[in-house]
């Protein structure tokens, strides 16, 4: 595919490489030609999008956290942001199935087991083995997955409630909890039998076609040359807490897809206060952006930093849901047709208020939504 389109780099934005920028500027080009024209289909269609991400894969999009080494290109996260904002303002539902197999690439490089190394990576950069994961539920108080360690290996029995994209697997990453409460992660082929199991698709409002199931694993032996690393929840919340304010883009790309349907509409429909309104509207996604980034590429250590990514987090979440609210209300009674992007992107924005919550999110959250605007 050729790629022409000059992506959108903030203001801001820490430097990207010269191949970063290009790799952004393909991202764009198919984000602009295939997966935006495609998005109503594709949210309604009872499949994941195995034909987007093939073409993403074409273009090495699918190799962008994968070491050099193994084929892929090794990005930074500055880079991930914008990519994902690019995504997200396109078709939610194919960003949202191709992210956890960048986190899986991410992992099993970062494993240091090389056999895992050596007989995936390569494949997974190319988008020929796709791997989901499965550690969301780690955040609960109680176990859902439970490990143990025997000769040779790990047992896994308990039920993973979420796993992305499982039509298009062939791997899984589980995070699950030893008897002595640290975490371990493993590696684990989707073909199904005894010990293995999955649901058939969960019927969601939000990202249906991403094929999200649960899967239950009985006496699940696991190899120690599938082994990833050992955690704790510790280890986790801290991950959670340095992650805080870069999980801004989800939610910024569904505002800015808002924002481009406000101007499309203020320009078919001719009204003005449409413009104005698109007008404040991407000076505050802006703004926004510059918070989040502020946090997520400053110091962690000093006591300002959480209340601040907290509060740049909240504001992304609540910023989506009301730029899609208004693309709602500029849209009229057409918004709630199913063919229509508004109503999509109002449950899209639905969504992104609840990935990788935390109890710290949620309560910025909340706090946000329930905190009464200024009198006018
Ligand atoms: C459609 C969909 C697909 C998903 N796909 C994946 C996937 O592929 N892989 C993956 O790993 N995750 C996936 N997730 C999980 C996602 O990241 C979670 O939504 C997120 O982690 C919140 O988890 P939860 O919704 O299960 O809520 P919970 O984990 O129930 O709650 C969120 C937070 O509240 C806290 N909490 C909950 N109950 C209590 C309590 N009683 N007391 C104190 N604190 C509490 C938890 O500790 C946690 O921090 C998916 C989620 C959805 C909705």
């Amino acid at each position: 595919m050729e790629c022409y389109a000059e992506p959108e780099v903030p203001p801001g934005t820490p430097s990207l490489t010269p191949e970063e920028r290009d790799l952004l500027a393909c991202a764009q080009t198919i984000a602009d030609t295939v997966l935006e024209p495609r998005a109503q289909e594709t949210d309604l269609s009872p499949d994941p999008p195995a034909d987007n991400i093939r073409i993403l894969a074409e273009a090495g999009l699918v190799g962008i956290t994968t070491p050099r080494e193994y084929g892929g290109f090794g990005v930074s996260g500055a880079f991930q942001r914008l990519f994902t904002e690019i995504l997200t303002a396109a078709c939610g539902t194919t960003w949202f199935t191709l992210t956890q197999h960048l986190g899986a690439c991410g992992m099993i490089a970062g494993s240091r087991n090389p056999s895992l190394c050596e007989r995936f990576l390569r494949d997974m950069a190319a988008g020929r083995h796709l791997v989901g994961v499965a550690f969301g539920h780690l955040r609960r108080p109680e176990p859902m997955l439970r490990a143990e360690e025997v000769p040779g290996g790990y047992v896994l029995s308990g039920v993973a409630p979420w796993v992305t994209g499982w039509p298009l697997l062939s791997g899984v990453v589980y995070g699950a909890v030893l008897p002595d409460e640290r975490h371990v992660y493993v590696y684990v082929a989707t073909e199904e039998s005894e010990s293995l199991r999955s649901s058939e698709p969960l019927p969601l409002c939000a990202m249906n076609a991403s094929a999200t199931t649960e899967v239950r694993l009985e006496n699940r032996f696991v190899p120690d040359e599938d082994f990833i690393k050992f955690s704790s929840r510790e280890e986790m919340a801290r991950g959670d807490t340095n992650n805080i304010a870069g999980a801004v883009s989800p939610p910024l790309g569904c505002a800015r897809a808002s924002l481009k349907l406000l101007r499309r509409t203020a320009e078919k429909r001719k009204i003005d206060f449409l413009t104005e309104a698109a007008d404040a509207l991407e000076t505050e996604i802006n703004a926004c952006r510059t918070e989040g980034f502020r946090w997520a590429d400053g110091p962690k250590d000093i006591s300002e930093y959480k209340p601040g990514a907290l509060g740049a987090r909240a504001w992304a979440i609540e910023l989506a849901v009301r730029a899609a609210h208004a693309a709602v209300a500029a849209s009229s009674g057409a918004a709630n047709s199913l063919q229509h992007p508004a109503q999509r992107l109002f449950r899209e924005a639905m969504f992104y208020t609840v990935i990788a919550q935390t109890q710290d999110v949620m309560a910025a959250t909340v706090r946000r939504l329930l905190t009464p605007p200024a009198p006018l």
